[in-house]
């Protein structure tokens, strides 16, 4: 393979922004320009995402408020899946509900057992504007909830309850990030 065709490999990596910062509490909104900037924006998602180490990212945590995510992320049967999704829709989130390990590179460093349902399913288009519709299992159902939420304004620490809240939320205040949302990006 031609290495221009690895995704993020002529992407640029953008500044997270964390836990704090309103660019995560926003609503994204609907991608409706299908040209080279949403491309570049995508290939700069896979670039950072690679480059913090995560598994999936969402748009705005970049600072875009566009409903994109992009995702390389295992299932529990350790299968890879890799893409991106621009205006994605939650259509089916059912199955077992499972709490497990969760984190997100908002609060990087942090983990926390998190309810998802077992079994996503996802529709939305590409980065040229084709439909595509993808099945999640187990951890990368779990993702596909986790970035949708995101697009949402929602963050994994809001799906908890709680003990487990109020411990998220005192690691995340004492973590060596804390205080610096908001300036990340700037
Ligand atoms: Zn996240």
């Amino acid at each position: 393979m031609r290495p221009r065709t690895i995704p993020g490999s002529s992407g640029h990596v953008r500044p997270l922004r964390l836990l704090g910062d309103p660019a995560l509490t926003e609503p994204c909104q609907e991608v409706t320009v299908f040209d080279d900037e949403l491309a570049r924006l995508v290939e700069d998602m896979y670039a950072t995402m690679y480059a913090a180490q995560g598994v999936g990212l969402a748009a705005n945590q970049i600072g875009v408020p566009l409903r994109v995510f992009v995702y390389d992320c295992p299932d529990d049967e350790d299968h890879r899946h890799l893409g991106h999704l621009v205006n994605p829709r939650l259509v089916e989130a059912d199955g077992p509900v499972i709490r497990g390990p969760e984190g997100c590179l908002s609060l990087p460093g942090l983990e926390a057992g998190t309810p998802r349902h077992d079994h996503a399913v996802v529709t939305g288009v590409t980065v040229t504007g084709a439909p595509v519709t993808v099945t999640g299992a187990g951890f990368f159902a779990r993702c596909l909830q986790h970035e949708c939420d995101h697009l949402d304004g929602g963050l994994y620490v809001d799906r908890l309850t709680g003990l487990r809240r109020r411990r998220a939320l005192r690691a995340a205040a004492k973590a060596p990030w804390a205080g610096t949302a908001g300036a990340a990006g700037r």
